[in-house]
């Protein structure tokens, strides 16, 4: 459809308002205030600046898309709330007790001594859906504009040169016509644009793959985390953090649960598995209704009651899987550009401090109207210089010790802890997790299908799960999943890997249906919880995934 769109034009354009994308607008207004201060007085030459900043969000509301459930090293937010904020960030409470177990199907144990990565002294378990939410009441009171229901669908190009995004149409039919409510999308135009999308952006995919951003990296890998909120059936002080490894991962496979108490006897509480499995049957949403019956975790939640369900990829391939994350006109933080220490479990104080860089790298290249590659390269100095980096480089090849199994990943990690991060290479080279995955003929057995029942009071099908997730999307409109050869699904997949697009989805989203006249895959698009496990797992990379109409997805609880 060709079409003059409406156009809006702004300085800064950042897509995504999760912590990395809000700290980004909060620290740059903080610097332009700042900035204003001391030149209106004349204490300093210059004049004073008024940049309009514009967050755009694809959730129907700030937090709707932030999957609650997290232990929070405070280090990033204390930068970013100096001199922005005298309130302390919504804690749930501080870490007052970690303990790690080692489980197998009947019987678990505590390891004796907490390892070092996993202690959270003066932590604090947090729900993100509680902060972003919070994060978002400050941009108001700093006048920061947010846009929820906007999803940016396209990135604009003039040359190499990033000049905005488009926003996605809506009021489109699934037939591919405008509805009689159809509104074209607006394109934002900005002389910088920032992704803040979370993990496997779109329209980072977008930059990355035009830009060659990824040139001399490693891949990214990534796990799943499927979580759950429970009102606990008794009570249970706040602050404790419970992690576990073993049951029901396979040996195979990287993975692990938690349990993280909050106020008011609320618990998240999840399993991480691997998406560079060799299983094709691999099923985190199983593996957690299973290990939600080990006699660990059962007592916790017996008397209980579930009351939110969610999943979200987790960008784990670390310091060398990173892109390079500026361009012409463009900046990349947070999980977009791969901000997350898989060793610690931990990415928001990254995010949030990623968002600080970059702001202080746009503050720069407004003041000298230069948002050329050259100027905006700063940003990536800016990061190697700082404890992010450090961190992370500590850590550079934890994950990747994995993709060999469980067994070789201790070891590995082991001695990259005795060796500064190094282990046996001083860069560990991996796969792209989706050329892990096994042809059926080829796999140790299918892990996790051997059958549950579920109960529906500790454990859930797929689809009861999802009504957890209060997803909706409008239902006439195209499915914005794409699977580009859809002739794949009926013929190889199905005998070379069985399908597994109905294993790895939690939501259920993917159906295979005995013989039809349109083929055998039925894809139940409104499910979807914007994981993007299937565009990351497919071993075909046939499936796109694609923002659908604005405030489509999972409505997260604050809880
Ligand atoms: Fe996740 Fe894809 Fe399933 Fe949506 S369709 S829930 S993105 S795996």
């Amino acid at each position: 459809m060709s079409l003059e769109r409406e156009q809006l034009e702004v300085d800064v354009l950042i897509v995504g308002a999760g912590p990395a994308g809000l700290s980004t607008a909060l620290q740059l207004r903080k610097l332009i205030s700042r900035h204003n201060r001391d030149v209106e007085p004349g204490v300093q030459p210059g004049t004073p600046m008024e940049p309009s900043i514009l967050v755009v969000e694809k959730g129907a509301e700030v937090g709707a898309h932030s999957l609650s459930g997290a232990v929070v090293d405070p280090r990033g937010f204390n930068e970013l709330l100096d001199g922005l904020s005298d309130e302390a960030p919504p804690y749930e409470a501080p870490v007052s007790e970690d303990r790690v177990h080692f489980l197998t199907s009947r019987h678990e144990f505590k390891l004796p001594v907490t390892p070092p990565p996993l202690r959270n002294h003066g932590h604090y378990v947090a729900s993100l859906g509680r902060l972003v939410r919070w994060l978002g009441n400050l941009c108001e009171l700093h006048e920061i504009e947010v846009y929820p229901g906007f999803p940016a669908a396209e990135l604009l190009f003039d040359g190499p040169h990033v000049r905005g995004a488009r926003i996605g149409d809506s009021g489109v039919g699934r037939d591919g016509e405008p509805k009689s409510n159809y509104e074209p999308g607006i394109e934002v135009i900005a002389k910088v644009t920032v992704l803040a999308e979370g993990v496997r952006g779109t329209l980072a995919q977008q930059a990355i793959r035009r830009l060659d951003l990824s040139r001399q990296r490693e891949p990214q890998i990534y796990s799943v985390g499927v979580k759950e909120l429970w009102e606990a059936g008794r009570d249970i002080p706040p602050g404790l953090v419970l992690h576990t490894l073993g049951y029901p991962v396979d040996s195979e496979d990287f993975g692990g649960g938690f349990l993280y108490s909050m106020r008011e006897n609320r618990l998240a509480l999840g399993l991480v598995v691997g998406l560079d499995s060799p299983h094709p049957s691999n099923d985190a949403h199983l593996l957690l209704q299973r290990w939600k019956t080990h006699a660990l975790i059962r007592p916790y939640l017996e008397g209980g009651k579930l009351v939110s369900y969610g999943a979200k990829a987790l960008p784990e391939g670390g310091y060398w899987a990173m892109p390079q994350t500026y361009a012409d006109g463009l900046i990349i933080v947070g999980d977009s550009a791969g901000f997350l220490n898989s060793q610690r479990l931990k990415g928001i104080h990254l995010a949030v401090k990623s968002g600080i860089l970059a702001a202080e790298t746009i503050f720069d290249a407004l003041k000298s109207n230069d948002f050329s590659s050259q100027s905006l390269s700063a940003y990536q100095k800016r990061f190697a210089r700082s404890w992010a980096s450090r961190e992370l480089y500590r850590v550079r090849n934890f994950r990747q010790g994995f993709q060999a199994g469980a067994v070789p990943g201790f070891l590995r990690a082991g001695l990259q802890f005795l060796t500064g991060g190094r282990g046996i290479r001083h860069r560990l080279s991996i796969s792209p997790g989706y050329e892990c995955m096994k042809r059926i003929s080829g796999t140790s057995g299918p892990v996790a299908q051997e059958s549950l029942e579920f109960d529906k009071v500790l454990t859930f099908d797929k689809l009861t799960s999802v009504y957890y997730s209060d997803t909706s999307h409008e239902e006439d409109q195209p499915s914005h999943l794409k699977v580009l050869e859809p002739s794949i699904c009926d013929t190889r997949c199905g005998e070379e890997y069985g399908n597994p697009c109905q294993h790895f989805c939690p939501a259920g989203v993917y159906e295979i249906l005995s013989e039809t006249k349109t083929g055998r895959l039925r894809i139940n698009f409104s499910n979807c919880v914007h994981c993007k496990t299937c565009e990351i797992a497919d071993p075909y990379q046939v499936i796109l995934w694609t923002p659908p109409e604005g405030g489509g997805g999972p409505n997260w609880k604050q809880m």
